[in-house]
């Protein structure tokens, strides 16, 4: 494992020296590499030299050097790009789920939607819990789930769990763990390092940072991800490796953003805490988050995202939201730009409203993932808006 600080990992890891002199790894975007023999070929080919061969494979230097820097992230011996983050949580769910996954507490709406609806169709049995029905999880390990999957903190009521707690139950049962750590990035948590079997993100939001591309890695140990490999290959879901080179670039600066985002929102969440027209402030750091001093154990800052509740009806909150200038209304999180979404008009739009309500999401809920501004003009922004 590297020794060395994140931020130092951030900026050198994983990155080659070209005959060049370039400070990082230059672009490859080549789809094929040339060999002086069939002899070189069938050794990379075959596993036997370290090497490139063709990008699909995921066997360009560009993209093997961002990887060198996803792993070292998570303080992970390997980590696989993606060139999304549904295409990583498909491919570790096709290729370690087949006996069946626990999904626990809320989830990205997508990832919701292939456990309930898509991965049944193949025979994969797919179980969703909510935070409340945690003590259900031992039967469903007993019973032979395989694969347990959960964000913390989770979208949009910043639910916390037990990273330590669930991997050891879920290894008393010979079943793996994976963390989506996107919500609070390497910056704030390790999932590996609390007993996770795999960290997961959506490079799309902190690790992107800027709101500008579409990635996805899973990082863990050599052993669970090479069999990863082949369903990476054949389900064509390669990262770019013009969007590889943009990721690196963007993960040079991760730590900086990500200490910044942890402050605003802290900041940004004890006013919202006392305006009048704000009846509840869901964040890690505020100590009347039920899960706040979970949060203060298992992570090391407490993230940019919030959920504020707006005193009155779902209508009221809609306005609020129109309403936000500097708050962008739109549907990701994570970039140097705040953004502000609505979850009953956005990510959990397709639930009933009674299954929004048994997940404890109001209509007068907005997600705030706060970006890089001053936070006094987020402020003025959020009080302009909330009249
Ligand atoms: N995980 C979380 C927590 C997300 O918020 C998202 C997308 O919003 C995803 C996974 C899926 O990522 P992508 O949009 O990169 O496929």
């Amino acid at each position: 494992m590297n020794q060395e600080g994140l931020a130092t990992r951030c900026v050198h890891a994983g990155e080659i020296a070209d005959a060049h002199g370039s400070p990082h790894t230059p672009v490859y975007t080549t789809t094929t590499f040339r060999f002086a023999s069939t002899k070189h070929l069938l050794d990379v080919v075959d596993g036997r030299q370290p090497g490139s061969l063709y990008t699909r494979y995921g066997l360009n230097p560009t993209i093997q050097s961002l990887e060198g820097k996803l792993a070292a992230l998570e303080n992970a011996e390997m980590a696989w790009a993606f060139c999304s983050g549904m295409a990583a949580e498909a491919a570790l769910f096709l290729t370690h789920g087949r006996k069946g996954i626990v999904c626990l507490g809320d989830a990205y709406g997508g990832t919701l939607e292939l456990l309930a609806s898509q991965l049944p169709l193949l025979g994969i049995p797919t179980h969703l819990l909510l935070g409340s029905e945690l003590a259900r999880l031992e039967n469903l390990l007993k019973g032979g789930a395989g694969l347990v999957f959960f964000e913390t903190p989770s979208n949009p009521t910043l639910e916390i769990f037990d990273i330590r707690a669930v991997s050891e139950l879920a290894h008393r049962h010979g079943a793996l763990v994976a963390v989506d750590n996107t919500f609070a990035s390497p910056v704030n948590q390790q999932p590996l390092a609390l007993g996770a079997d795999f960290a997961v993100h959506s490079c799309t939001k902190y690790l992107g940072g800027h709101s500008d591309l579409t990635a996805g890695a899973i990082m863990g140990s050599r052993e669970l991800l090479m069999p990863i490999w082949n369903w990476r290959k054949n389900l064509g879901s390669m990262i770019a490796p013009e969007v590889a080179a943009q990721l690196a670039r963007s993960i040079r600066t991760l730590p900086v953003r990500v200490r910044q985002q942890n402050a605003s929102a802290q900041v940004i969440a004890e006013a919202m805490r006392a305006h009048r027209r704000v009846s509840g402030v869901l964040h890690p750091g505020l100590p009347d988050l039920p899960g706040h001093v979970l949060a203060s154990r298992q992570m090391s800052g407490f993230g940019g995202m919030l959920t504020i509740e707006v005193a009155g009806t779902g209508e009221d909150a809609t306005r609020v939201a129109d309403r936000l200038k500097l708050f962008a209304l739109a549907p990701s999180l994570g970039g140097v730009e705040s953004l502000v979404t609505q979850p009953c008009t956005t990510t959990h739009h397709g639930l009933t409203p009674e299954e929004r309500a048994r997940r404890g999401i109001s209509d007068s809920m907005l997600r705030l993932s706060v970006g890089l501004e001053d936070a006094e003009d987020l402020i003025a922004d959020l009080n302009q808006a909330l009249g």
